[in-house]
């Protein structure tokens, strides 16, 4: 039988493959209120101060492990905001934080130690994407100075408000002299699997890893869609919500701008619809390793079905 070029790209593609794999970093173990993650119909502050209800909240960062090399997806949360007074600044922030989070953080959930966990030194990270800018996204970004740091222009210019800290960014610890900080903006894309969202950034330039502008939780939140021959497409959307089970039925958080989360979700679902069997993973939940251990093949039985 003849090979045709498209055999050989795809034996070349499966001998090395552009992603190799995508592994969930444990960066730790807090609570949130139960309104926090289901939504509420009161006010936010309400359940802040009266709400009894606690539920897990799992910090999680992503590793892809990427032929031209690592990328990180979020960063993890720095444990000083919990084992460090001096680490928030403003007193209202040191009051209200432990109204909304109870952590349960250790010094091994910095990002250079969990990554030392997986065999991986922090120098060896090349980029990261940063999600959003709130504190337990960007906490590892000074372990690994000599990594891109990929930001949305939007996300970034809320640093140029009066109070980015209202909104839980702490700009002392994100304006760091260390940090290689790279504004992206979004660039118009005529792919049809794209349509509805304002454009697309791709970190390697070769469509394994794709940027997509969700806002909602944060004004300038993205999400990353990556893509290896064989696997099932994945989403990383972060903190769009916590939950993607809530996500399905249409369940905005207790945080971020409702109309604007909504709009999210339905053009994350156009995307679905467009790429049957994407997986949606968001960075607090904790079905994150099985929705990934079942997208690259790791979880399934030999007829398809999950384990
Ligand atoms: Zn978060």
């Amino acid at each position: 039988m003849e090979t045709t070029q498209a055999d050989k790209e795809r034996a070349y593609q499966n001998a090395d493959p552009l992603i190799r794999s995508v592994q969930v970093l444990d960066c730790g173990r807090a609570e949130q209120h139960w309104e926090h993650r289901n939504g509420s119909p009161l006010p936010k502050l309400w359940w802040v101060f009266f709400g009894r209800r606690w539920v897990d909240l799992p910090l999680q960062a992503f590793l892809i492990t990427h032929r031209d090399g690592l990328v990180l997806f979020d960063t993890g949360i720095d444990p000083a905001v919990q084992l460090d007074q001096g680490y928030i600044k403003q007193a209202i922030g040191r009051f209200l934080l432990p109204r909304i989070f109870r952590l349960h953080l250790t010094a091994e959930d910095r990002i250079d130690r969990v990554l030392h966990k997986s065999d991986v030194a922090p120098e060896e990270i090349k980029t990261a994407v940063i999600s959003h800018l709130h504190f337990d996204h960007v906490g590892g970004i000074r372990h690994i100075p000599q990594a891109d740091l990929l930001v949305s222009a939007e996300e970034w210019s809320i640093l140029s408000e009066p109070h980015p800290e209202q909104d839980w960014i702490l700009r002392e610890h994100i304006e760091i002299p260390s940090a290689k900080w790279q504004q992206i903006s979004f660039v118009p894309t005529d792919d049809p699997l794209f349509e509805g969202f304002e454009g697309i950034h791709d970190v390697a330039g070769d469509g394994s890893m794709i940027l997509i502008p969700t806002p909602g939780h944060t004004r300038g939140s993205m999400s990353m869609l990556i893509r290896q021959e064989g696997w099932d497409p994945m989403l990383l959307v972060a903190d769009l919500t916590y939950d993607a089970a809530l996500m399905a039925k249409n369940v905005v958080p207790g945080v971020g701008d409702g109309p604007t989360l909504l709009a999210s979700f339905a053009k994350v679902r156009k995307l679905q619809e467009r790429l049957p069997n994407l997986a949606i993973i968001p960075s607090h939940d904790f079905c994150a390793s099985k929705f990934i251990d079942h997208a690259t093949g790791s979880a399934r039985e030999p007829d398809g079905s999950v384990s």
